[in-house]
């Protein structure tokens, strides 16, 4: 089947793959010339495990391709999936670009003949298919929505780092459909995927997308509550908290004799908060939209200010040792919000900087992507280092905010030898504290009593 897919960012792209990797003939549509150049050329435009040999091979194949021409692509295909961008400004979901792409794909539709699928893949509050998107589709196409052309909205669960093998193999697929005749046609797509498949309304698939989302970050502000309150209690470590908890039947059960160690519990643990393109964004618009629909859901709206609180309690830490942190060398480990990733959107690392700049800090900066993500720092007031060991050279002290493997590899010996005063404000718990107590090294974690 031919599908054009509007949006060449990282679930567009990673869709395309995964599309054509199950055959079918894929036009990525951008608006970025040299975006679209490296895409055709094979090589993806950011960072992402795995991306560049599939989008390489698939390339060759001639399954995938990328264009500017969205008119055109939609019209030479019998699918399109929409996967813009929907940020958030002042709390509530911006769906400017989501109907700028209506509009052009409407007036795509206007000259097809043959019955075609538009799908919203992008993350948009329940009602926004229905009651933005179609009403568009129906006006610039001149068409008769089921009829002419059908609609479906299809979230997407993938998780960038990890984002291939997602949409390779993914959980599950949820369709909600206008009507039956675009439920079943767009699912079609997926035949030969095994797994699950959700066939509901536009508006269920809307919200699955934003109930999976706010869970994910309710158990990370969970955790970091927990880590707060052992914070001001002695001797109580968050970490061997965690593990007791992991090791629940329920959590972790114990199959054929073997403990199953679910990736949900990856969101169980405490850390500097969470952070991405996703969570920040989708738990700030359900709380908006819930709001404008009559109801305050308090248990959200504390997710999102536990979250946005939650890197004070490193600076917090480091104060405690200095007082005052004007002109002191202050290291930073760990730019994007997690790791195996180049996305820096809304990091925790960002709102660090921020704090740190405020008390007057010197901030030098280490990421294992800053080649790739340098153009997107220099508005921000730090020293940027090529090598972690660079950073922390005469530092006063350091933050570890992104848990990257190769920090967790550094020996106390590094730090006593490279840092003006080796003082360490682990914000993922990466490090062994014994150790690097042991060694000399004045070691604050998040959720570690005093
Ligand atoms: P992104 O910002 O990386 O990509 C969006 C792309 O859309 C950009 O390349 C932008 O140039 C393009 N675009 C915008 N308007 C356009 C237009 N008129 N014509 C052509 N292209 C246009 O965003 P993303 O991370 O890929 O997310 C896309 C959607 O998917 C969002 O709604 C997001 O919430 C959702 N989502 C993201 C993830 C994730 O991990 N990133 C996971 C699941 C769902």
């Amino acid at each position: 089947m031919k599908i054009a897919i509007i949006g060449t960012g990282y679930v567009g792209l990673v869709t395309g793959v995964s599309l054509a990797n199950l055959g079918h003939r894929i036009i990525c549509v951008g608006r970025n010339k040299e975006k679209i150049f490296s895409i055709n050329s094979g090589k993806s435009p950011f960072f992402e495990p795995g991306l560049d040999s599939l989008l390489g091979k698939l390339v060759k194949k001639g399954l995938i391709t990328a264009a500017d021409n969205l008119g055109k692509s939609v019209a030479s295909s019998n699918f399109t999936i929409i996967a813009v961008g929907t940020p958030t400004i002042k709390g509530k979901i911006d769906l400017s670009e989501i109907t700028t792409v209506s509009k052009q794909i409407g007036k795509a539709l206007k000259n097809i003949k043959e019955y075609h699928v538009v799908a919203v893949k992008s993350t948009v509050v329940p009602g926004t298919t229905e009651l933005t998107v179609k009403p568009l589709l129906e006006r610039y196409s001149e068409k008769v929505i089921g009829k002419d052309f059908g609609l479906c909205m299809n979230p997407e669960f993938l998780r960038e780092g990890n984002a291939v093998t997602d949409a390779l193999n993914p959980d599950r697929i949820v369709i909600g459909r206008y009507d039956n005749k675009s439920g079943i046609c767009f699912s079609k797509i997926f035949d030969k995927s095994p797994c699950p498949k959700i066939l509901t309304t536009l508006r269920t698939a809307e919200m699955t997308k934003y109930a999976a989302n706010s869970l994910l970050a309710t158990m990370i502000s969970y955790s970091n509550e927990i880590s707060r309150i052992v914070e001001n209690v002695g001797d109580i470590d968050v970490v061997d908290v965690w593990k007791g908890v992991h090791l629940d039947g329920r959590l972790s059960p114990v199959v054929s004799g073997k403990r199953i160690r679910p990736g949900f519990l990856n969101y169980i643990l405490s850390g500097c908060g969470y952070g991405g393109s996703c969570f920040p964004k989708d738990t700030k618009a359900l709380l908006n939209f819930s709001k404008r629909n009559g109801y305050t859901p308090s248990l959200i709206q504390s997710v999102v200010s536990i979250n946005e609180t939650q890197p004070e309690r490193l600076i917090a830490l480091l104060s405690k040792e200095f007082g005052s942190l004007r002109n002191k060398k202050i290291a930073v480990w760990g730019l994007t919000f997690k790791p195996d990733t180049d996305d820096i959107r809304e990091s925790p690392a960002l709102s660090v900087i921020k704090l740190l700049d405020r008390e007057g800090a010197k901030i030098a900066c280490h990421d294992p992507m800053i080649k790739k993500i340098k153009g997107k720092l220099t508005h921000l007031p730090i020293e940027i280092n090529e090598s972690a060991l660079g950073a922390i050279k005469n530092a006063d002290g350091l933050i570890v905010v992104t848990a990257w493997g190769e920090y967790g590899k550094y020996l106390p010996e590094t730090f006593i030898k490279d840092m003006k005063r080796p003082i360490i404000v682990d914000g993922r718990r990466i490090f062994n504290k014994e150790k690097f107590e042991k060694a000399g090294i004045i070691y604050k974690g998040i959720g570690l009593g005093n």
